[in-house]
Order: C-alpha cells, then structure tokens, then sequence
C-alpha cells in the first residue's frame, strides 16, 4: 500500500478515540477497499496499558465478520501513544505480524497537537506510508 486515504470524520474517530482511552493506549481497525478507509471499529485495550495494546480475540472475531458481511478489507490497524511519539516502538515491530496492513499511530505526546503517522512494517522494516486526509476523497471512487 502506497499511500492510505481516511474521510475527515474517520480521522477526527479515531483521535477521538485516543484522547478518550488516554492514559491507556487506544486500539481499533480500519477497514475499507482499495487504500479508502471507510469504517473505524473501535476496540478495547486488554492490556490498559500506555505502552501496550492488546485486542480481545473475540471483539476481533466479531469485527472481522461484519467486514466480511459489510464487503469491508481491513487497511489498517489504530493505535495510539499517550506518551511517546508516533511511530512504532520495538514492540510494534515485533508483534506487526499482519500482512497487507498499515499501521496508523496518534501519539498525544503533545496532547494540544497530536500527530498521526502510518506505516508499513514487515519484517521488522519500517516504511512511512502517506497519509491523504479529507473529504475530497469521496471524489474518487
Ligand atoms: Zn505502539
């Protein structure tokens, strides 16, 4: 995946999100077709931690039938950084053992301007993917 596009309200869920779970790490999937995000699917942290996540295999099982029901690919896997800056920390790339997928950070480092980043990882190789924001990209399909 070159580059990933997110609706403005997708973008605005999913640090919506982060800023409500915070001080624990938010989590969620994104799923839409052909790089356009179209659905965020909140989940819960398992971990309630602030430097970890963990999805709850069950909620994930649940999710992924609706997209299957819904014709959704999930593009993306959300998560958030309290603490620390958007990008992948070891963890991260150890445990990013989905393949296909972009994984999209909000770090609220600076809670009055968090940042959102995404990138590809395999094989413990990090690569930033673009992220394209707005509402032009309804225009594309
Ligand atoms: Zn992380």
């Amino acid at each position: 995946m070159h580059e990933i596009f997110l609706p403005r309200e997708v973008f605005e869920e999913i640090v919506a999100h982060a800023r409500r779970e915070a001080p624990v790490e938010a989590c969620g999937i994104l799923a839409g077709n052909n790089s356009r995000v179209e659905k965020y699917y909140p989940m819960r942290n398992t971990d309630k931690s602030s430097e970890h996540f963990l999805m709850d295999p069950g909620e994930q099982f649940k999710i992924m039938k609706e997209m299957r029901h819904s014709d959704l690919q999930m593009l993306a896997i959300f998560h958030s950084h309290p603490y620390t800056p958007a990008r992948p920390s070891e963890e991260d790339v150890r445990m990013a053992l989905t393949p296909d997928v972009v994984y999209l950070i909000t770090s609220l480092n600076d809670v009055d301007n968090p940042v959102t980043k995404g990138y590809f990882i395999e094989e413990g190789t990090v690569t930033p993917v673009p992220l394209r924001i707005g509402d032009e990209s309804n225009d594309r399909l």
